[in-house]
């Protein structure tokens, strides 16, 4: 029997090391009446971060939520030694409108498809055994014993997988580039530096399942001849960065990274260097810089890193979440992956869903989820049964969509549809209570400041436009106002170097196009 108490960030603030050493120390007690083998592992993320400490019962399949250190006696007594259900712990389930036993018969779960997330909330991060008994570096091995070299690209590329930072490039062509130079080192980077408000996917999967992102980068650096990687992790993930360092000095000891990987010849390591929290390190060129130990500024990208990145080498970089992917992907083929979501964004997408919405958390669903079901039934709707108004999606730079769209399919051509974009994947849901104008000026703010100021229609154009909201919020504005919006939207999306500034008009353009009335609001009644 397996009891797993989940220590990601989110249940450690609520205590849950605590709680798992008093279920240790209970389960101790209670010795030889403990009739089965039980093992108290820490896991990662188990989703409904909301509603933490989670402790998960196997084989039994039961769940407990927000469980306290006091209630840890009482979970050995009857669950353990009696195989009673403590019915106070027990999730309650929006949707279903009763408390659920177990994982599986709740919405929040049974409508999600866990690809990325297959091994969070399943295993002890650090462990590599753990990770090897769910079929970890099998895909590495494959891809080192079974498959010739030229072969692992051609997989990625029948897997359709495309980029999860932001851009949705496909990952196999940005590695058949890398590959197709014959400059030597290459490198290897995975982009941990998640810096949206309210995104904690990359996080999540950093601390509850660093091996497989490892598996990932080293199955890449064989496929194009790199021999160094580096993880950019913002340095405020200190959990992740401290699973991340755990996790690969066991893959060292154990052979799978390092001098002469398995026996096989080749040798590849990873490093791992710490951003400085700024957003716009998060940019593939600016965290470049950053690793070389320049100012973390983008540059002009006519020359692709895939040529010439980390100090003017081939390099490929990734993000977490694409990282996860690629060992699923070798292991079980290209083709079995794009079997999963849309035509042209297969597989996955992990969203952190938070704001007005019952069950904030992780969750994972297949491209093409629409998201009303997100909402609602993942979801479970909103707070307080107030009236949903508009979803933020894509970090700051992403568009408002409103209700109207709640049955946009989600998926990177569909957002890109209606001025928003899949983004890394925060999700931020809204209700009935919120100003649009005022959100869109919250996100502009929020670029004004991490704009790195290199180039023009950035650095003042975002400035411009946040002084016209900041008029229009505080009863100054003219309707001349939204169209000098329109405008400058316009210029700074067509004008600036990087991704930064080309996408921050997004929050003001769709507020705009989805909720005009609220700017003439402000405009005519001057409030
Ligand atoms: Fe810097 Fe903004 Fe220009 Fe990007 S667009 S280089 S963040 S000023």
């Amino acid at each position: 029997r397996r009891i797993l108490v989940c220590c990601g960030t989110g249940c450690l603030a609520n205590n849950s090391m605590n709680v798992l050493s008093e279920i240790k120390k209970e389960i101790d007690k209670a010795g030889a009446d403990v009739s089965v083998e039980t093992v108290v592992k820490s896991t990662g993320c188990n989703g409904l971060c909301e509603k933490g400490p989670v402790v998960k019962i196997e084989p039994d399949d039961i769940s407990y939520f927000r469980v306290k250190v006091e209630d840890a006696g009482e979970i050995v007594e009857k669950t353990i030694l009696k195989g009673e259900v403590i019915d106070r712990l027990l999730y309650f389930d929006f949707s279903l409108k009763k408390r659920v036993k177990t994982h599986k018969e709740s919405e929040f779960y049974r409508r999600q498809m866990k690809l990325a997330l297959r091994n969070i909330g399943e295993i002890d991060p650090v462990s590599i055994e753990d990770y090897i008994e769910r079929g970890g570096y099998r895909a590495l091995k494959k891809a080192l014993f079974e498959m010739k070299r030229s072969d692992i690209i051609p997989e990625v590329i029948k897997s359709g997988l495309r980029g999860r930072g932001g851009a949705g490039f496909p990952t196999g062509i940005k590695w058949k580039q890398c590959d197709s130079v014959k400059a030597f080192p290459k490198y290897v980077i995975c982009n941990g530096d998640e810096g949206d408000p309210g995104a904690f996917m990359d996080r999540s999967i950093m601390e509850g399942d660093p091996h497989s992102i490892i598996e990932g980068m080293i199955i890449a650096a064989y496929a194009v001849g790199a021999e160094e990687g580096f993880a950019y992790i913002r340095d405020e993930y200190s959990l992740a960065i401290k699973n991340m360092s755990k996790a690969m000095e066991e893959a060292r000891k154990c052979g799978y990274l390092g001098e002469n990987i398995l026996g096989s010849g080749f040798s590849f390591d990873i490093q791992i260097v710490r951003g400085g929290g700024a957003f716009v390190c998060g940019e593939s060129t600016a965290l470049m810089a950053s690793i070389e130990g320049k100012i973390g500024e983008p540059r002009a990208k006519y020359i692709h890193s895939t040529e010439k990145g980390l100090w003017g080498q081939p390099t490929i970089l990734n993000n977490v979440e694409t990282w996860v992917n690629i060992p699923l992907i070798i292991d079980k083929g290209g083709e079995w992956y794009s079997t999963v979501g849309t035509e042209r964004s297969k597989g996955t997408k992990v969203f952190s869903l938070v704001g007005k919405v019952k069950n904030t958390g992780l969750v994972e669903v297949p491209m093409g989820t629409t998201l009303r079901e997100l909402i609602f039934d993942i979801g479970g709707g909103i707070i307080g049964n107030k009236k949903f108004k508009a979803v933020q999606i894509g970090g700051p730079s992403g568009g408002c969509i409103p209700e109207e769209l709640l049955d946009l399919e989600v998926d990177f051509e569909s957002l890109k549809k209606a001025d928003s974009m899949m983004g890394s994947g925060g999700v931020i849901v809204m209700d009935e209570r919120t100003c649009m104008v005022d959100v869109a000026r919250y996100y502009l703010g929020f670029l004004s400041e991490e704009s790195c100021g290199k180039c023009v229609p950035c650095r003042e154009g975002i400035k411009r436009m946040l002084e016209i909201l900041n008029d229009i919020c505080e009863g100054r504005g003219e309707r001349e106002d939204i169209d000098r919006l329109i405008e400058i939207s316009e210029m700074v999306s067509e004008a600036s170097l990087c991704g930064l500034g080309k996408s921050s008009p997004n929050p003001v353009i769709t507020t705009i196009k989805y909720f005009k009335d609220e700017y003439l609001e402000h405009i005519v009644n001057k409030r």
